[in-house]
């Protein structure tokens, strides 16, 4: 069996398992096409329950709509997104967002759907602050379009079970699953992509990944049980600790790219 082959059946075994021992996920929490673009965008670089206090603030607000989104002053949005964290940064990136869908689409992200794949995620990716990861989010959940959604959790649980390097790129993890997936069908990719957070959130943590009681438990190899039982990513020695910078100095985080939960 070639390594290519062999990756498409891990990747197979790997939904089947994961839906198996934890069920559908009821993907995206967001009750229309607009608050799910709009929460792919808040989710950037926080936690969904973040994010769900942002969008329950635009909510009792009655923003959530294209023309509120478009005429509120910059500084209102940016407060009632605060709970979501680079409200600034986000409050931007909305307003740019919000002015292409209105400008392009007649206010309704399902118009993209007019264009090929290619076409709307091209132009998806030329308005600010829109990446790979918050465009194919957009374009798989909210307009239904058959494109996999990679993220940090992808890279992580992929990388332990050696289907792709630490640093792999989007597009490369991309192509695995729809290499794997190859009929493009849009409700497996929302499935998979949701069991796929499910598992990073609750089993495969940075640093304590819990193998023995995840549902992808049994297709690790004993040599990568072995790896991660003894360092997924040490602990720092005692040494590092004091090394450390005091958390004031330490550099400030990066400006969010993209997604998630
Ligand atoms: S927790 Fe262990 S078994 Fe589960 S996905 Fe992570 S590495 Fe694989």
């Amino acid at each position: 069996m070639n390594p290519g082959a062999q990756t498409r059946r891990v990747l197979r075994r790997m939904f089947a398992l994961a839906l198996r021992a934890l069920g559908p996920q009821h993907w995206w929490p967001g009750d229309t096409p607009l608050e799910v673009c709009v929460g792919a965008i808040l989710t950037q670089n926080t936690a969904w329950v973040n994010v769900e206090r942002a969008i329950a603030n635009l909510k009792s607000a009655g923003a959530l709509a294209p023309c509120a989104l478009h005429t509120m002053p910059h500084r209102r949005l940016a407060a009632l997104i605060r709970p979501a964290g680079y409200f600034n940064v986000k409050a931007r990136r909305l307003k740019a967002f919000i002015a292409y869908l209105i400008g392009h689409l007649g206010g309704r992200i399902e118009a993209i759907r007019r264009k090929s794949l290619d076409a709307a995620r091209r132009a998806l990716l030329t308005v600010h602050g829109i990446g790979p990861e918050t465009a194919d989010s957009m374009l798989l959940y909210a307009a239904g379009f058959p494109v996999f959604v990679c993220d940090a959790y992808t890279r992580r649980i992929l990388h332990r079970h050696g289907l792709c390097a630490h640093d792999a790129e989007y597009h490369a993890m991309q192509d695995l699953f729809h290499r794997a997936f190859p009929r493009r069908d849009a409700a497996t990719y929302n499935e998979f992509h949701a069991l796929i957070v499910a598992v990073g959130k609750d089993f495969c943590r940075p640093r304590h990944p819990r193998c023995d009681a995840c549902p992808l438990g049994p297709l690790l190899t004993p040599a990568q049980r072995r790896r991660l039982q003894i360092s997924p990513k040490p602990d720092k020695t005692p040494r590092q600790r004091q090394s450390d910078p005091p958390r004031s100095r330490r550099p400030r985080p990066p400006a969010p790219q993209i997604a998630r939960r």
